[in-house]
């Protein structure tokens, strides 16, 4: 088993402890910049590849600036999501919108940021026509197969059991719908499996919406301009797992559009990606502290954090691999249960996990919290919503989102009875 390390030790978390307490989740600047490089070199076969980094991943400001500076896009799914990206300073063909049973104000604040709209549904085309009017130049389609999406050593997922996405037959629908409407330039979309560590998924993906390309290519009056392959690459939370290989990844997608897309003329149409958790997962950590120890029919770690930071174990009962700063190197020759202190059983970070010697006042590190960690936070228990730190290249630290306060919990309440 291969030793999983967090990306800072404990005389670092010690001195930013010191200033904010516990729980909080830690970024790593230098890694974010790093798989934005690797990304983009691993698909520079692909003159205009463009990444549009999915914001529902982790949501915070100084996240999405270093994405700007590393020259990626955004992708949004919500209202919300698209004026944080406005916020952020980005516009136009830099935000993808991405987004699903969309509401009309969702669809007119994209189209007044110049965003390209991604449409999830046929219907959502003469709903857009009603509320918001005339159509941007450039849109994208929400593609799904259906049946079950198979690699060589079998069934990755069920896209038929899918929401997402138009029939083959509602997109050609669609594509003569758009084009009716005055469009003139189309991607097409598609997010077949979530958290694919297998280097095939996005070849075979891509296979998929090219020979779709190549098919609609002659049907339509609509130029084919971008394939969006959407978010799904995935990363190796257990130890044990191999980690996705994006060179392998970019070039099984090149040979893809060499033998199909290239003889067919369509050799200048871009690739985007909406990557979340390939660029952030593993650059993020959360950082508690151990309050209790309780020793009934099992011997429970009680943390300082609980599934309001980190829904992942709770939700799908996934692995997140610990670390008991300044213990790395230590046996792990202890069963432990790590709780969170939520009235809900299920507020679990790890079950009979084996680690070292445990005690209260340890910092404890869950790994790989930087997508979908901090940003499926809740307040249920009234637990508030921890702070957000960022590790800079330089070694320093910065807060980069404040913990929230009993204050914010109760400013959508009212007291006057
Ligand atoms: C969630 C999502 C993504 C990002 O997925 P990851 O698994 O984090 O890469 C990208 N696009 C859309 C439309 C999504 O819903």
């Amino acid at each position: 088993m291969q030793n999983k390390r967090p990306f800072t030790n404990l005389s670092k978390i010690e001195e930013i402890a010191a200033e904010i307490p516990t729980p909080f989740h830690l970024y790593d600047e230098a890694g974010i910049r790093d798989r934005c490089r690797r990304l983009k070199k691993a698909f520079s076969w692909n003159p205009n590849f463009h990444e549009y980094f999915a914001v529902k991943a982790t949501p915070n400001p100084h996240v999405l600036k270093i994405m700007q500076e590393e020259g990626m896009g955004v992708d949004c799914a919500s209202y919300t999501e698209l004026v944080l990206a406005d916020k952020v300073g980005f516009s136009g063909h830099d935000i993808m919108f991405s987004s699903n049973v969309t509401p009309a104000a969702d669809f007119k604040k994209a189209a007044e940021l110049g965003a390209i709209i991604n449409f999830d549904d046929i219907t959502h085309i003469d709903f857009f026509k009603e509320h918001v009017g005339e159509f941007p130049e450039t849109v994208c389609i929400r593609y799904n197969p259906g049946g079950t999406f198979e690699v060589a050593n079998g069934i990755m997922d069920n896209p038929g059991d899918a929401k997402y996405g138009m029939t083959p037959e509602q997109t050609r629908q669609a594509f003569q719908k758009l084009a009716d409407y005055g469009v003139k330039n189309i991607g097409i979309h598609s997010f077949l499996v979530s958290g694919s560590t297998s280097n095939e998924y996005y070849p075979k993906l891509a296979r998929t919406l090219f020979e779709l390309a190549v098919e609609l290519k002659d049907q339509t009056d609509l130029n084919i301009t971008f394939i969006n392959l959407s978010g799904g690459v995935g990363v190796a939370y257990k130890p044990e797992e191999t980690p996705a290989d994006i060179d392998i990844i970019g070039d099984g997608v090149r040979q893809a559009y060499e033998d199909i897309m290239e003889p067919a003329g369509l050799g200048d149409v871009a690739i985007f990606t909406e990557l979340g958790r390939w660029m952030l997962a593993e650059n993020g950590g959360l950082v508690a502290k151990v309050l209790h120890e309780k020793i009934t029919y099992k011997d429970y770690i009680g943390l300082d954090a609980s599934a309001s930071d980190l829904l992942r174990p709770a939700m799908y009962g996934a692995y997140h691999h610990i670390s008991v700063l300044g213990k790395e190197d230590e046996t792990a020759d202890q069963t432990y249960d790590v709780t969170g202190g939520l009235c809900e059983n299920n507020d679990k970070f790890a079950i009979d996990r084996q680690l070292p010697k445990t005690n209260i006042g340890d910092y404890i590190w869950i790994h790989d919290a930087g997508a979908h960690g901090a940003s499926m936070g809740y307040q249920y228990n009234a637990k508030l919503r921890s702070a957000e730190v960022m590790l800079k290249e330089d070694g320093t630290f910065k807060q980069i989102r404040r913990p929230e306060t009993p204050e914010d919990y109760f400013a959508t309440m009212d007291f006057n009875f």
